[in-house]
């Protein structure tokens, strides 16, 4: 990369990086996922592509891997959100990836058997390659589109909602944990070169440590982290939690008044702590009471209260603010995330309503 041979190791690594730097804002500033949404659209995020399920192989995970679709129906027939007004994300390609994930990780993907470890989901292994691209990864591509367009939404229109996304496992050069790619952290790089931002709040609320995005932006100080996780179930990352600014650990059999009270004083330390102009909310719905993987008690009006708090405190500040549905894939979830989502609009967090567009 550096053709002199004069320079020493140290001068040579800053070079290269300021290369790498360089590249990913190319990368960035040429990308098409930032695309301009007419007024007419609300910032409600979803594709019919997001949904996995092929061959009966989604029967073979615990997860309802059709939830993302379930959510808009549920909304969309309740007469929340009209179809029309629902914007379509373009799928992430591979340069937009590259943006924060090496080319031997996403080579790595070539692999099926790789892709089955990640998805936990061992059939997949057997699969070739080509079908589990199309039926497999390109979902959550489209996906990562959706979370990364989400947050010019919100700079626009004050808050957005991707109904998918929220890979909190997976960092640049690691998958794991149903996640394949790293949105939440392609989103924030992506804003903070397209949007001018430059500093970011990140609320995990999903039950399990968001070691993905805590590994990417370890020692990045634009990126501000409370995660609220219970420390005794997967990803068990303990270098990651060194890199979270303020840690919340909720243990198994935790119960609703309890949470709600432990979030209301996290926000009020994260509110005095940092002055985000975006938060990345991750709210993962496998805090609910009958999680298997999540293990606590939380029931579903606990999750509308938790969702309506963290709109309020955003909101309230004026900080636009990405919602992702991130993990929970129990039946009931898609039902508990479209009641938390009418009732933001009920009492007026979000506007569904307003097809012309409220900027
Ligand atoms: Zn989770």
């Amino acid at each position: 990369m550096n053709s002199s041979t004069a320079s020493s190791s140290s001068t040579t690594n800053t070079t290269s990086a300021t290369d790498a730097a360089t590249l990913r804002e190319r990368r960035i500033l040429s990308s098409k996922l930032y695309f301009e949404v007419p007024p007419s659209k609300v910032p409600v995020i979803y594709s019919t592509s997001y949904n996995i399920a092929f061959l009966g192989i989604e029967k073979l995970h615990p997860f309802d891997s059709s939830k993302w679709g379930r959510i808009c129906c549920f909304l969309v027939s309740e007469g929340y959100l009209e179809k029309d007004c629902i914007v379509e994300p373009l799928e992430a390609s591979k340069d937009d990836l590259l943006v924060v994930h090496s080319e031997s990780y996403l080579a790595s993907l070539k692999s099926s058997l790789n892709v089955s470890i990640i998805v936990e989901v061992p059939p997949v292994a057997l699969l070739p390659n080509c079908l589990v691209q199309q039926k497999v990864l390109f979902p959550f591509r489209k996906q990562v589109g959706g979370t990364i367009l989400a947050a010019k939404l919100a700079k626009e229109r004050g808050w957005a909602i991707n109904v998918g996304g929220g890979f909190h496992h997976c960092s640049g050069e690691k998958g794991g944990g149903f996640c394949a790619y790293a949105d939440i952290s392609l989103c924030i790089h992506y804003a903070f070169v397209r949007l001018h931002i430059s500093r970011v709040m990140i609320i995990d609320l999903d039950a399990h440590q968001g070691n993905g995005h805590e590994m990417d932006f370890s020692h990045d100080g634009r990126v501000y982290i409370l995660d609220m996780y219970n420390p005794e179930i997967y990803p068990l990352d303990f270098e990651a939690r060194r890199y979270i600014d303020q840690k919340v650990e909720v243990v198994s059999g935790t119960t609703t008044s309890s949470y709600l009270r432990k979030l209301d004083e996290a926000l009020e330390v994260a509110g005095q702590a940092f002055d985000p102009e975006l938060v990345v909310y991750n709210a993962g719905t496998d805090i609910l009471d009958g999680d298997s993987l999540g293990r606590l008690k939380i029931s579903p009006s606990g999750v509308t209260n938790r969702d309506e708090k963290v709109f309020s405190f955003a909101r309230e500040r004026k900080i636009p603010l990405v919602m992702l549905t991130s993990g929970g894939y129990m039946k009931s979830s898609a039902r508990v995330i479209a009641d938390s989502i009418a009732n933001l609009s009920k009492k007026g967090l979000i506007d569904m309503k307003n097809c012309s567009g409220n900027m």
